[in-house]
């Protein structure tokens, strides 16, 4: 079923007042994701924090199930946590790195996760390596393999990156990735909620994900996948009272399941406007999603072209809702605030949010463009229309 675009809007109050293309940094939520979080604080005005979620225990627990449909997992290989980057350092922090030990990894990496392997590398002398791209910028499956050998002992993938339209080949990787046995972790914050998960198909032992970007959640909520087997391998790097009991003096014990990487204390109404959030877009189909995002985002692509003085420096040869582009005559900060003085939303993507990519490619700051199912041809229009009266 194709999506009906003019539900999608009336069900999105920011539609009303903005032309939204920064998807990619926040979506609108709709308003029942909206009536949820705002049920959830009256109830804890109403009845205190403790008891409010007492009583909201299903809407909480639903959360896991929809994360759980979302990726074709089970829901306690789930974990719910502050955002994406926590999740992600959960599983990475996690992980066993000895000296000598090898990270493969690509360009397209978010900086905070490559933050993470520079400091881990420091303190455990293991390497971090970058496996090359081919000629459409995704990772490179025949560098991958010949890059193998008993020392690797994490294959660390950006399925999107967060500066353009690349889709990598997830799945092609998993599959490597399993037939040598070795751990592969998805950062999947990009394509959460805009291309189909599943990760059997992807063959991920650990993924994460973030609320508010194309799941379309409140903010402060991020995801983590680990699969069921695999929850033994990672020593969780912090716990509390949650994540493990108290046996006795000098013993604790941790979950059995994958909330050993959550705390006890957490934002209830986020959680649970989150899982309605996953219920939504799941409602709509992802496949339904997936295939009005990708040709929106072309149509804006071949409009961009069309201007002069503009580049649209996307890769890849699926590429997806995130599209970025740079102009000869205003820099890109510039241009995000002359477009939101137009009520038109668009973000930057700097360097520093992908250095390595940046610098390989010498990037400009670039301005991200990022559509979702709920935008239109007319919106892309007026855009593209402001865009050309700036430049
Ligand atoms: C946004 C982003 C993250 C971090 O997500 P947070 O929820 O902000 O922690 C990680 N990876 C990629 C590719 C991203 O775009």
């Amino acid at each position: 079923m194709p999506i009906d675009v003019a539900r999608a809007r009336r069900e999105t109050p920011g539609c009303a007042h903005v032309a939204h293309f920064n998807n990619a940094g926040a979506a609108l939520m709709p308003q029942s994701v909206l009536d949820a979080m705002r049920d959830h604080l009256d109830r804890e005005a109403r009845l205190g924090g403790y008891e409010a979620h007492d009583a909201a225990r299903d809407a909480v627990e639903q959360a896991y199930d929809a994360v759980a449909a979302l990726l074709h997992a089970h829901r306690d290989e789930i974990a719910l946590v502050e955002n994406a980057t926590r999740a992600w350092d959960m599983a990475f922090y996690g992980l066993p790195l000895t000296e000598g030990d090898r990270i493969l990894t690509t360009p397209a990496s978010y900086a905070s996760n490559y933050i993470a392997f520079l400091q881990r590398t420091r303190r455990t002398g293991a390497r971090v390596e970058v496996v090359a791209t081919d000629e459409a910028g995704q990772i490179d499956l025949d560098a991958l393999r010949n890059a193998l050998d008993d020392r690797v002992k994490l294959i660390a993938l950006t399925h999107v990156p967060t500066n353009g339209g690349l889709v990598n080949p997830a799945a092609a990787v998993g599959q490597i990735a399993r037939d040598a046995g070795i751990p592969y972790l998805l950062d999947a914050c990009q394509s959460a909620g805009q291309l189909p998960l599943d990760v059997g198909v992807l063959g991920a032992d650990m993924l994460s994900g973030t609320s508010r970007k194309f799941l379309r959640g409140p903010r402060g909520v991020g995801f983590l996948y680990v699969r069921r087997d695999f929850l033994d391998r990672l020593d969780p790097p912090l716990l509390d009272l949650h994540a493990a009991t108290w046996t006795a003096p000098d013993q604790y014990e941790l979950r059995p399941d994958a909330r050993r990487f959550e705390t006890w204390e957490t934002n209830v109404a986020a959680r649970i406007a989150f899982g309605v959030a996953v219920d939504y877009a799941l409602s709509w189909g992802i496949d339904a999603i997936w295939a009005r995002v990708q040709p929106l985002a072309e149509t804006l692509r071949e409009r961009l072209r069309t201007l002069p003085g503009v580049h649209v420096r996307d890769l890849g040869r699926i590429r997806c809702g995130i599209v970025t582009f740079h102009t000869d005559a205003v820099e890109a900060a510039v241009l995000q605030q002359r477009l939101r003085a137009g009520d038109i939303n668009v973000s930057v993507a700097t360097p520093r949010s992908t250095l390595l990519d940046a610098e390989g490619r010498q990037l400009p700051d670039l301005v991200r463009a990022s559509v979702h199912y709920y935008n239109t041809e007319d919106e892309i229009d007026h855009l593209c229309t402001a865009l050309a009266d700036i430049v």
